[in-house]
C-alpha cells in the first residue's frame, strides 16, 4: 500500500512541475511545449538535470545555476502541493484506477485555475472549455451519471450567469468574469448538479472567512477583490473527495 502511495506522491511531484508551466504560460497564451524551461531572469534554458521537481530547488540553492537569480519557492510549492493532493486522492479513494485518474485529472485542472487566477485573476479557456468536455465524456466512464454530469454543467454556468446578472443590475458593474461561470460548469461536469451548490458554499465560505481575516488584519481594503476561482479551486477538490458525504449530513438534518 505505501509504495502505490508513494509513487502516486512522485507523479504528482512531476504532474506539479509541468502545472507550473501551464501556469505561467497558458495565461498569456504561450505555448506549453516550447520553448523548454529558460530562467526567467537571464532566459539560459534548464536543463534536465536541474529540473527535477523540489530536489533540483534544493540542492541550486533555489537559484538559477546560470545567473544566481533566486527562483520563487513557488515552484517547489506547486510540485508539493499537487504531490500531496494526488497523494490524498489514492488514499481516500477505492482502488479503482479508471476513478482514481478521472479525479488526478480533475485535480490537476483545479490546481493550474487556481494558480492562474491567484497570479493574474484569470481562469483561461484553454483549460475550462475543454475541462467541461472532458467531464462530460469521462462522465460515462466513471460517473457521476452523464445526465448528472450535463446537467452540473448547466446548472453550474446557469447558477453564476444568474448571480452576475443580478448583481449588474442591482449595482451596474460586473462583479464577475465569464471565467468563473465556464469554471463553475466544468466544475458541475466533473461532479454533478447535486455538488454544484455544495461547491458555491464552500468556496463563498472560504472567501468570506479569508476575506473577513485579512481585513481584520487591515491586508487589504474592503474593495480588494479576491479571486473567486482560487476559493471554488478548494472547494471543488474537498467536493470530489467528501461533497456526497457533506450532502448526506445536510439533508439528514431535515
Ligand atoms: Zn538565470
Amino acid at each position: 500500500m505505501t509504495i502505490p502511495l508513494l509513487l502516486i506522491f512522485g507523479f504528482g511531484l512531476m504532474i506539479g512541475s509541468f502545472l507550473n508551466v501551464c501556469i505561467a504560460r497558458l495565461p498569456a497564451g504561450d505555448s506549453i511545449v516550447s520553448p523548454g524551461s529558460r530562467c526567467p531572469s537571464c532566459r539560459h534554458p534548464i536543463r534536465w538535470f536541474d529540473n527535477v521537481p523540489v530536489l533540483s530547488y534544493v540542492w541550486l540553492g533555489g537559484r538559477c545555476r546560470a545567473c544566481r537569480a533566486p527562483i520563487g519557492i513557488r515552484y517547489p510549492l506547486v510540485e508539493v502541493a499537487t504531490g500531496l493532493l494526488f497523494l490524498i486522492q489514492a488514499w481516500w479513494l477505492p482502488p479503482d484506477p479508471l476513478l482514481l485518474g478521472h479525479h488526478l485529472l480533475f485535480t490537476a485542472l483545479l490546481v493550474v485555475l487556481f494558480g492562474t487566477d491567484y497570479d493574474v485573476q484569470r481562469l483561461p479557456d484553454v483549460i475550462t472549455l475543454p475541462g467541461i468536455a472532458a467531464g462530460i465524456l469521462l462522465s460515462v466512464v466513471t460517473g457521476p451519471a452523464p445526465v448528472a454530469a450535463l446537467l452540473g454543467a448547466l446548472a453550474g454556468a446557469g447558477v453564476l450567469l444568474l448571480v452576475r446578472w443580478a448583481w449588474k443590475r442591482a449595482t451596474g458593474v460586473d462583479g464577475m468574469g465569464l471565467g468563473d461561470v465556464k469554471m463553475l460548469a466544468m466544475i458541475g461536469a466533473f461532479l454533478g448538479w447535486r455538488q454544484v451548490g455544495v461547491v458555491l458554499f464552500l468556496a463563498s465560505l472560504a472567501g468570506a472567512a479569508i476575506g473577513i481575516g485579512l481585513t481584520v488584519a487591515k491586508r487589504r481594503s474592503l474593495q480588494t477583490r479576491l479571486p473567486f476561482g482560487a476559493f471554488l479551486a478548494l472547494a471543488a477538490y474537498v467536493a470530489s473527495l467528501w461533497g456526497d458525504a457533506l450532502l448526506d449530513w445536510y439533508l439528514s438534518l431535515y
